[in-house]
Formats: C-alpha cells, structure tokens, sequence
C-alpha cells in the first residue's frame, strides 16, 4: 500500500501500488491542475483521482495444441456520473491494472470533456494478440466476455475496441453477453461491432476524422491553413493510416508516417491511398516507392508544421519535448505527450490539442451507434460525419476559449472543462459527502 502522489496530502487514505502506474499518475495529475484552475471542491476532485470499481479476472483459455493458458483480464469502472460507463478493451503484453486504471481516468475526462452521457471504463488483457490464432482469440474473448458479464450491459458499460482488439472481437464479445442474456441479441453493449450486426457506418475511420477535424481548427487557430502543410505522423495503425488518409484529402502533404518497425519519410508528401494499399499488401511501410527509411526518433523530431503521434503513450516526455520542431502537435494517441512536456512544450510556443479532445472521434461514433441500436433505427454516413464534426468541433472551441481565458495549455484547460462538468453533475445528483 502506499499513497498515490496527486492526493489531496492532507487525504490520508492508503492506496494500492498499482495506481502509481505513470499513466495514472499522469490521468491524476491533470485532476490536480484541474482543481487549481477551475477551483473545484477538494472532495470532489479526491474523488475524480481514484477509480470506483477495479475487476480483475483470470481467464482460462483452451489454445490449440489442447493446452489450457490462464491469461489476466481487466476491467476498471472509472466514475459513472455522468451516465454509464464507457471504454475500449486493449489485448497487449503491457496491459496491467494500473494501466487500464489510468486509461479509464482519461476515458472519463474524454467523455466529459465532449459533453457525452456517458462515464469512463477501460478493459484489457495481458497478451501479445499476434501470438494467438483467429480460435484461440475468439476462445479468450468470449471467456474474458463471461468473466466480466454481470458489469457490462447497454445501460451498464459499454466495451469498445481499443488497440489489439477490433470489429470482430466486438462481434464475439456481443455473441457471449447476448447468449448469456438468455440468447436475446443485445446489439447495445458493445460498439465497433461490425454494421452488418449493429454497428454504425463511419465507426472504423471516426478517430482519425476526428483528429483531422481538430487539425483543421487547431491551424486555424494558429491563423494558418491545413492544405499545403507538412505533417508527420506516429503510428500506421486504425488511427494513424485514417488520419494520414483524411490530411491528404485536405490537401495536407504527409511527409513522414512510422509503424513499431521504423518510419519512413517523403519531402514531397506521400500518395496516402497508394501508401494504404503497399501497407495493406505488405504489411509494412519499408519499400514504398521514393521513401527514405528513418526512424521514429528522427520522425518525431522532423521540423513540419504539424506532428501526430498516433501510436503510444509517453513518447514525448520531458526528455525529448525540448527537441520536438513541429509547431502544433495533435494527440491521436492516448497519453502520448506527458503533462510536464505539455508545459515545456507550451512554453516553446507550440500548440498541443490534447488526446481527450483529438481522439473523441471514436467515442463520439461510438455513441451513436449505441443511439441507433437502441433505436433500431440507421443514419446515413454524411450525417455521423457532420454530427462528429459539430460536437468534436464544440468540445475544441470551448477549451480554446477556456485557454484563452485562463492563459494556460490546452491540455489544462480541456482537463478544466472535463472536471468543472463532472462537479456540476457529482453536487446535482448528491454525490458527495457534504
Ligand atoms: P493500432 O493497433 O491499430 O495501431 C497502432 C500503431 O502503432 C501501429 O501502426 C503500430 O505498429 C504502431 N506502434 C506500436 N508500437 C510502436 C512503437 N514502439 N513505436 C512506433 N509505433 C508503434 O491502434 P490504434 O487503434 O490506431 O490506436 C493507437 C492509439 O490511439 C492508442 O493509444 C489508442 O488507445 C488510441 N485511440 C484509438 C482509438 C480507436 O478508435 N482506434 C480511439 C481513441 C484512441
């Protein structure tokens, strides 16, 4: 036991070691910021520094050889004030409690922040998905899915696919939960699921819209243009390549994108389609005609006008921000610049659009296919598409105007904005001891 560091001090209330992870530590600290600047009531942003529920399960799996593995699942309920929970599942070797905790504290700042009926949850397993085959995959999910299956549900918590799980694990985990349910289909108690059984068009490439969206408004801001710009992107995966794909259509030249292998970097800009198309035939980046290998080092550092790290978190720290050449940077990722190398960074005069603002364009879609499955009722893809941009649009100039207003970094301001609304919410609905 010991005590988490963004405690209130005069809080004395031993806390487990798992939520000294950086990545809570990091989620907490922008609480603590929060407190300060929007002078939020110390019980309540006590509160909004621990999670409510934690769940851990082992989850026995029958792999192909006949052998049984026992892998370590999670699912950590963040806060649900403002509605019920909400959050990806991630299958990676890292996955730990204190991770998933601090992914659930972002997902809770995010969906307040955008202004969604919804709390934060998060979920993971700890295993390298690509050492599993298509059987063996769907067996963890669906035993995962059982584990967890009495705190999930369309009005409970609402799982989603994060990194290492997708639209078909989607469809397996909605399977278990309906089969469980006494076999009646239960569409509502996951998102990403493929359309052909519930899902939303314009779900698989909702993030990296959204984070072209808020690129836009972030040039804007900076009383530049996005087409013509120069723009480096971290990470070739779900967000990463929709993102490059949307920046190109906008007239943006791509000049550098990277994957866990390396990156690779082209002055002119890429053809972004036919980059897709070498990845997809490929599966890598290296060999794509008229790129120069580089590394994601090298890539983060490139001096261009905007930089999209679309892969992990921590990769801009207080070590390399001062290194960092691009004037605007936005956080395709979850957590991928740290609070202190915000500051370094705003102090440089770049302009950070923060991850729970900048990566809403999945929780947002997400949202509304939750919406049109418990409708039962399908909206065309012009029309998500527009009510993405409105409120992912909203959320970016209200915590602009709040940056301008209070002098601080985005990423302290959207924390502001997300904290001040679950206070609002926390003393109407009586949540806290008075
Ligand atoms: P993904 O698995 O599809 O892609 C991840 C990409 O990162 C891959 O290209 C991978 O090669 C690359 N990568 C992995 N390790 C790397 C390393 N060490 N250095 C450089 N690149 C590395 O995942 P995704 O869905 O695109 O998610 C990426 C990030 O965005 C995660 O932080 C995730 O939590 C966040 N996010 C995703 C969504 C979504 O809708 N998919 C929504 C919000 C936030």
């Amino acid at each position: 036991m010991s005590q988490t560091t963004n405690l209130d001090k005069n809080y004395h209330v031993p806390t487990p070691d798992f939520l000294n992870h950086p990545l809570f530590l990091n989620a907490t600290q922008g609480v603590e910021e929060a407190t300060q600047l929007m002078k939020i009531d110390p019980n309540i942003s006590n509160r909004l520094k621990l999670p409510r529920k934690c769940i851990s399960v082992a989850v026995p799996v029958r792999m192909d050889d006949h052998s049984v593995k026992v892998y370590m699942g999670y699912r950590v309920q963040y806060n649900h004030t403002l509605g019920p929970y909400k959050g990806g599942v991630r299958y990676h070797q890292n996955v730990d409690l204190g991770e998933v905790a601090g992914l659930a504290a972002l997902m809770t700042f995010k969906n307040s922040v955008l202004g969604l009926p919804y709390g934060g949850a998060k979920g993971g397993i700890t295993v390298d998905p690509r050492k599993l085959s298509r059987t063996e995959k769907q067996n963890l999910t669906r035993r995962y899915t059982s584990e967890i299956s009495s705190f999930i549900g369309p009005s409970k918590d609402i799982p989603a696919p994060d990194v290492g799980t997708d639209a078909q694990t989607m469809a397996w985990m909605m399977d278990t939960y309906s089969q469980e349910q006494g076999g009646f289909t239960q569409p509502g108690v996951v998102t990403g699921k493929p359309v052909e059984i519930g899902g939303t068009l314009g779900r698989v490439g909702a993030t990296g819209l959204g984070v072209v969206y808020i690129a836009v408004r972030a040039f804007e801001t900076q009383g530049k243009k996005i087409s013509g710009s120069s723009i480096a992107i971290q990470g070739f995966g779900n967000v990463g390549s929709h993102a490059a794909l949307y920046a190109f259509e906008r007239g943006a030249k791509v000049v550098a994108v990277s994957d866990v292998d390396g990156g690779i970097f082209n002055g002119d800009g890429f053809n972004v389609p036919q980059l897709r198309a070498h990845f997809e035939a490929h599966k890598s980046l290296k060999g794509f005609p008229g790129a120069k290998d580089i590394t994601n080092k090298e890539l983060l550092e490139l001096p261009v006008d905007a930089l999209l790290p679309c892969a992990l978190e921590g990769v801009i720290d207080e070590n390399n921000a001062k290194n960092i050449k691009a004037k605007i940077i936005i956080e395709g990722a979850n957590g991928p610049v740290t609070v202190n190398a915000t500051k370094v960074l705003h102090q440089m005069g770049v302009f950070l659009a923060p991850d729970i603002i900048a990566n809403g364009g999945g929780v947002i879609v997400s949202y509304f296919e939750w919406v049109q499955d418990i409708m039962s009722f399908f909206w065309e893809e012009d029309d998500i598409n527009g009510k993405l941009k409105s409120i992912i649009t909203k959320a970016f100039d209200t915590t602009y105007k709040t940056a301008q207003e209070k002098k601080v970094d985005m990423r302290s301001a959207a924390m502001g904005v997300a904290v001040k609304r679950l206070e609002k919410a926390m003393l109407l609905r009586g949540l806290y001891p008075r």
